[in-house]
């Protein structure tokens, strides 16, 4: 393939890239990868112009999974010396909340270790979402690995906005990087979600030895699950871990495969996740010409950019970070509380006034009590739209 921009300009008008023209991308030679970043980038400016969506991470329980994903530090076949420690308490939730909205993220993302969160667990972080939504304008983002329909239904009560479960890989390279859950796994999970009505975050790992069809496939599962953000995590390979001594991508390559998710998902938010620094390294900047999403201040086990570094290099590179940051909405919880409050007002206070009762008994209402009625009466439907 020689014309990405052909490519690209099909895109654009409604048309996805057939399988072959997807390895094609793959097979981009380095002479040419610039024309395919550029192309990436038509597409890319249409749908999100040059701005870029910032996100941070907090690992909120570290270490000690049973779960055997060879990529992970955490694993219980990793001897990587990470921290170890038990879900951290709200409040500490709640002061990285407040350091991600300090940095200009968008959105914070709560992950744990494990392969499916305690219901201690789920009260505890859905506790912590209830206060940060109160106090902070941010989306969160929750990353608890396997859930079912309960749990899900649960989180989605508590305010939170989004649920990261990554597919990680094609469904027949999966049992060569995990063997203790199932690609079926993810996908239950990921159903659950959307049943519950939870945004959905699903990417992958890239560099742990799958082939050009796996990656192929995995952008076309995506294209199934219609997640609202794909990341793409570049292997971090650590000491320790299964994978601790591949070394598979280049700079080059890891532009190259996030070109193919552009094209493949044109409109759907992009990160380049974690490894980013280590695996793009000089070339990270030109990764902004195809992806619209970073994480700042580092991931779950391994180092990252700064966020301050990170808007430098937003800023030069001609991007802007987006701050545009959600209507501040009460959880769920609260704006229910509030409802009933204002219903039982709203209903009994006929009753409170010695005029309310001759009104109500009577049948007629004075103009005092009248425009006060209507204004609980408006004020009750505020927070039914809220
Ligand atoms: S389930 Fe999560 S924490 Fe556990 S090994 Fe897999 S990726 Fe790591």
């Amino acid at each position: 393939m020689t014309c990405y921009q052909d490519l690209a300009d099909r895109v654009l008008g409604g048309t996805s890239p057939t399988r072959k023209e997807a390895l094609d991308i793959l097979a981009t030679p380095q002479g040419q990868l610039l024309d395919l970043v550029n192309a990436a980038y038509t597409i890319r400016s249409r749908y999100f112009g040059n701005t870029v969506r910032l996100q941070m991470l907090l690992n909120a329980k570290s270490g000690a999974c049973q779960e055997d994903c060879h990529y992970c530090s955490q694993s219980t076949i990793s001897d990587a010396p990470i921290d170890r420690y038990a879900l951290l308490s709200p409040e500490k939730m709640m002061e990285g909340a407040r350091r991600a909205a300090e940095a200009k993220a968008q959105r914070y993302c709560i992950v744990i270790s494990g392969r499916s969160p305690l219901q201690s667990e789920i009260t505890q972080i859905s506790s912590a979402v209830r206060k940060i939504k109160d106090e902070i304008p941010i989306q969160i983002c929750c990353s608890l690995g396997l859930l079912n329909g309960e749990q899900a239904s649960q989180l989605k009560a508590a305010g939170v906005d989004r649920i990261n479960h990554n597919l990680n890989t094609s469904e027949a390279f999966h049992p060569s990087i995990c063997s203790t859950h199932t690609y079926q796994d993810r996908l239950d999970t990921l159903k659950h979600a959307r049943a519950a009505g939870l945004e959905l975050c699903s990417g992958g790992i890239v560099g742990m030895g799958e082939r050009d069809e796996d990656l192929v496939d995995l952008a076309l599962a995506l294209k199934e699950v219609q997640p609202d953000s794909i990341p793409l995590n570049m292997l971090y390979p650590v000491d320790g871990t299964p994978f601790g001594e591949k070394n598979d991508l280049t700079p080059a390559r890891c532009l190259t495969i996030l070109c193919l998710f552009r094209f493949l998902h044109p409109q759907t938010e992009i990160r380049a996740a974690g490894g980013r620094e280590k695996n793009l390294r000089s070339l990270q900047p030109l990764a902004l010409y195809v992806a619209d999403s970073l994480f700042v201040d580092g991931y779950l086990t391994t180092p990252g950019l700064a966020h301050q570094e990170v808007w430098n290099m937003i800023e030069d590179m001609g991007f802007t970070v987006e701050v545009r940051l959600p209507r501040h909405r009460k959880s769920p919880s609260r704006n229910l509380l509030s409802l009933i409050i204002f219903r039982l007002i709203f209903f009994l206070f006929p009753l409170l006034s010695v005029e309310g009762v001759r009104s109500f008994c009577s049948g007629k209402r004075t103009q005092n009590f009248g425009t006060l009625h209507a204004s609980l009466r408006e004020r009750l439907s505020q927070i039914e739209a809220a």
